[in-house]
């Protein structure tokens, strides 16, 4: 195992050159595992070493179990775009969708950690439906984020009669021939497709016709992967990069670069971009009625008597951004008694606010209470926080 590793880093045995490898043009790898059985023969350093090898601008990384995502989030934050898989170890994949823990585990660590989409999940035809699989679509709702299904296209279909402004990046765009992607593409405006673990759609450094035209119908919809499904399959990322690099060379060159990077760039910063309510720290984050909360203190560490401001990101369930009001304050439920001031909110950006003027007098238990004013009515959050 050590062997093939060293084998990947030096680039011994692949096919790539020197001289190309200087040349590469950037790209966007849409479909990595880094699962548990590759941690070992690859740590995270040489896993991101492989990767900008590639020449990768950006990877969208899921792993089973997602451990394996945050390792290599956190070796190298500028490349990797984390994708949380619903899988703990392998061998999930026909189970998943009949598992309520695994609801419960993707909403926890939605709370937690960072992500840009929930998958590379696999579910088919009527499973689509079932309660896990809707549960999952509405708290990519919930995010903001994109929904990578290996599916077919009675499953997509399915996942946007749920929620029809879901984004959907479809593994191996389905498997489906040219023409059948076409249509799914036309049907679903926010329908996206990888081509990892396909090789059909380019030959001796050539596009195959049928693909062309529909590369050249929706060049904003395409992306390239690998697919490191397997620990052996990492040997492959950087002789994939080259052979994408062949086969995009004979599109014109604003599509060749649609596919290689920018349509891949555009969805993860759609989905990063959005309200963010998973990054507080643990227990600054709350939800309630299809609304995320998340805030953070500045500075950090509030002391007794002295003011703080609250930084705080609102998400709501769809694509719209919370445009409603929100209105902070503090109590200490013990004593039925709030604040000595009262804090001012004003709007800070999309989904974003900031209230400055909060102050607790007294150490010791105390809440802090949210309450939005939305189109459907009032929600009321609280979190609670110990004053040291
Ligand atoms: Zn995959």
């Amino acid at each position: 195992m050590k062997r093939l590793l060293s084998a990947i880093i030096v680039g011994g045995g692949l096919s790539f050159s020197a001289a190309s490898v200087s040349a590469q043009s950037p790209l966007a790898d849409a479909h990595i595992h880094y699962s548990h059985d590759a941690w070992d023969m690859l740590p995270a350093e040489e896993a991101i070493k492989v990767l900008r090898r590639a020449g990768l601008t950006k990877a969208f990384v899921s792993s089973s179990s997602d451990e394996g995502t945050q390792m290599l989030y956190r070796a190298a934050p500028d490349l990797i775009v984390p994708v949380l898989r619903p899988y703990r170890r392998r061998g999930e994949t026909g189970t998943w969708f009949r598992d309520a823990t695994v609801g419960d585990m993707v909403a926890k660590l939605l709370a937690r950690n960072k992500y840009a989409g929930i998958g590379e999940f696999h579910l088919f035809g009527k499973d689509a439906d079932l309660p896990v699989p809707r549960r999952i679509v509405s708290l990519a709702a919930q995010y903001g984020i994109f929904l990578h299904a290996h599916s077919d296209a009675e499953a997509v279909d399915r996942i946007f009669a749920q929620h029809a402004a879901a984004r959907v990046l479809w593994a191996h765009s389905g498997f489906a021939a040219p023409e059948d992607v076409a249509a799914m593409l036309a049907k679903h405006k926010n329908l996206w497709s990888d081509l990892a673990f396909r090789s059909e759609h380019a030959a001796g450094g050539k596009v195959d016709p049928q693909w062309r035209k529909v590369f050249l119908a929706f060049p904003d919809r395409f992306m390239i992967g690998t697919d490191t499904y397997a620990p052996e399959r990492w040997y492959y990322v950087i002789d994939h990069a080259e052979w994408s690099r062949q086969w995009l060379a004979d599109l014109p060159g604003e599509v060749a670069e649609n596919i290689a990077y920018r349509n891949a760039e555009t969805l993860a910063r759609w989905a990063l971009g959005s309200p963010d309510c998973t990054t507080g720290a643990p227990g600054t984050t709350v939800a309630k009625d299809g609304y995320g909360l998340s805030y953070q203190l500045e500075p950090a560490a509030i002391q007794v008597g002295q003011p703080f401001a609250m930084n705080i990101s609102v998400c709501q369930a769809g694509e719209t951004p919370f445009d409603g009001g929100l209105r902070v304050d503090a109590m200490m439920p013990a004593h039925k008694h709030g604040m000595n001031y009262k804090p001012k909110v004003r709007k800070a950006g999309r989904g974003s606010f900031r209230a400055e003027g909060l102050m607790l007098h007294m150490r010791g238990e105390w809440r802090f209470n949210f309450e939005l004013t939305a189109a459907t009515g009032v929600v009321r959050m609280g979190v609670d926080y110990t004053q040291q």
